[in-house]
């Protein structure tokens, strides 16, 4: 009897748990995509970037003598189709953490074992399951060193290899395709822009891997910090859509590791801030939605009063120059260097003391590497409200900071266009990254600062002085 192998974010055939039972279980393996609420209702970045990410796979599953099949719909109801379809005696799938996802998969879980299907879920997401790292007294982690001593010797499963073939059904269920489901439609600002910088599908991102190990994580500790630089493995947003697996990652970082590369512990680091996020997303969900520490919610949040320097902020344009580059990377690239979200997140929640969720909704909507557990912990870490947070008193000044790690204004003559006389190309490609009606141009002057860094720390560390909890 088939397996249906349901594919949500783990959209690869390399080190693939879920897929390498079903080829073992016997019996043609049917590969399906889903699109549902949940991947319905994600921001215009991420969505446009998931229907690339799906049409990568079909592609490689094709050249495997395979097909992905396409079906919209809630997918308990799609899933049992599908059984009835093709006679399939098992449904197959990588497990997800989100709180929506859980309850979608219980559920369905719970459904079709009731009909007498196998309905299995596999690891494969994380290296260390949420619920297996504890601490001494078998609570779970709110600080991230003491977690990292807990798992940073434990032994990480060895990588699956892809699965020499993947055995075909006589005939293939009917599928739907992609391009009725529009995923990219509200992709409202210049998708084609965000398109070159995207790095799509399994085998570009090990080519990724194979070079960040080759060439860049021998100086990643000091290069990390630096936005002008290519310093960083720039994996996350494969990452986070599962083209690579963070055990992938892992075990490429320790053998670096015992080569001797400097950097490579600190990149395994990196690796397990990812896997700190989920345990935390895990034990304590109203980390998405609300103050992870509950006597933030008496501070006095702006949500509203300050809408125009909160659209300076969105528009990167607030005269602040380390805060304009960084969101005007976001609109190119669909990313943004980790110390560009620092510095904005601080900015945006301390200088403009904006509740971080204002920040946090608009990465949902423009990030194609979001990630719903290290987005959330972003955000209230650099709010002050999270776990193992940074306190709201340190306000990162991003005058200083530019001068600090941006010291030849690579990054932000990069990204800022205004007052040059021959801008950077990827300057100007903002101008056509964003929304039109935003009637920006690069012979604008550049504006002064919406809120001078000074005021804004003062009035920032005056509220929370004065704070009554
Ligand atoms: P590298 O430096 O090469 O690190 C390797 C991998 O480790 C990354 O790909 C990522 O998966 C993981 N990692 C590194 N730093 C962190 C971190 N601080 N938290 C969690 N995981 C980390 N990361 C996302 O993947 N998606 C998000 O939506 C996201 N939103 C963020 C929002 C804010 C406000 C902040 C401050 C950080 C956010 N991060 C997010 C974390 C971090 O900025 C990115 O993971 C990193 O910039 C990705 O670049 P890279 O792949 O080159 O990372």
């Amino acid at each position: 009897k088939p397996t249906i192998l349901w594919y949500r974010r783990d959209l690869r055939l390399s080190d693939h748990a879920a897929l390498t039972a079903a080829c073992k279980r016997g019996g043609p393996v049917i590969a399906v995509f889903i699109h549902d609420d949940l991947s319905d209702g994600l921001g215009a970045a991420p969505k446009w970037r998931l229907g690339l990410g799906v049409e990568e796979l079909a592609k490689t599953l094709e050249e495997k003598g395979s097909r992905l099949i396409l079906r919209r719909g809630a997918a308990l109801d799609v899933l049992r189709d599908l059984v009835s379809e093709t006679g399939a005696g098992a449904v197959y799938w990588s497990r997800l953490y989100d709180p929506d996802s859980i309850a979608r998969d219980t559920a369905v879980k719970e459904a079709l074992k009731s009909d007498g299907i196998e309905a299995k879920s596999f690891g494969g997401h994380l290296m260390f399951e949420p619920w297996t790292v504890e601490t001494g007294s078998g609570g779970f982690y709110k600080v991230f060193t003491p977690f990292w001593n807990n798992v940073k010797s434990r032994d990480v499963d060895a990588p699956l290899p892809t699965p020499a073939q993947i055995p075909a059904p006589d005939t293939w269920p009917q599928s739907d395709k992609l391009d009725d489901w529009h995923m990219g439609a509200a992709m409202n600002r210049g998708a084609d822009v965000v398109r070159r910088f995207v790095r799509l599908g399994e085998t570009a991102a090990q080519a990724r891997l194979g070079h960040f190990i080759a060439h860049i994580v021998q100086d990643y500790k000091a290069l990390r910090d630096i936005p002008g630089e290519d310093g960083t493995s720039n994996l996350s947003e494969n990452l986070a859509l599962g083209e690579i697996s963070p055990h992938q990652c892992w075990h490429a970082g320790q053998r670096a590791r015992h080569e001797g590369k400097q950097g490579a512990e600190t990149f395994l680091k990196e690796l397990v801030w990812r896997e700190f996020a989920y345990h935390l997303m895990h034990h304590t969900p109203r980390i998405l939605t609300d103050n992870w520490r509950e006597d933030w919610d008496a501070f006095p949040w702006q949500d509203d009063a300050r809408a125009s320097e909160v659209w300076a902020w969105k528009k990167g344009r607030t005269g602040i120059p380390f805060v304009d580059a960084a969101m005007r990377e976001l609109y190119v690239t669909g990313r943004m260097h980790n110390r560009g979200r620092m510095i904005v997140a601080s900015y945006l929640t301390k200088h403009l003391m904006t509740h971080w969720r204002i920040g946090l909704e608009w990465f949902n909507d423009c990030l194609i590497d979001w990630d719903p557990a290290s987005n959330a912990m972003g955000w209230q870490w650099s709010a002050g409200s999270g776990p193992d947070a940074t306190p709201y008193f340190r306000v990162f000044n991003p005058v200083t900071q530019l001068d600090k790690f941006d010291k030849n204004r690579q990054y932000a003559s990069r990204w800022i266009a205004e007052g040059r006389a021959s801008p950077h190309a990827d300057a100007l490609a903002f101008f056509d990254a964003m929304p039109r009606h935003w009637g920006l141009s690069p012979d604008d002057a550049y504006p002064d600062p919406v809120v001078p860094v000074d005021q804004g720390r003062h009035r920032a560390l005056d509220a929370y002085e004065n704070r009554d909890f």
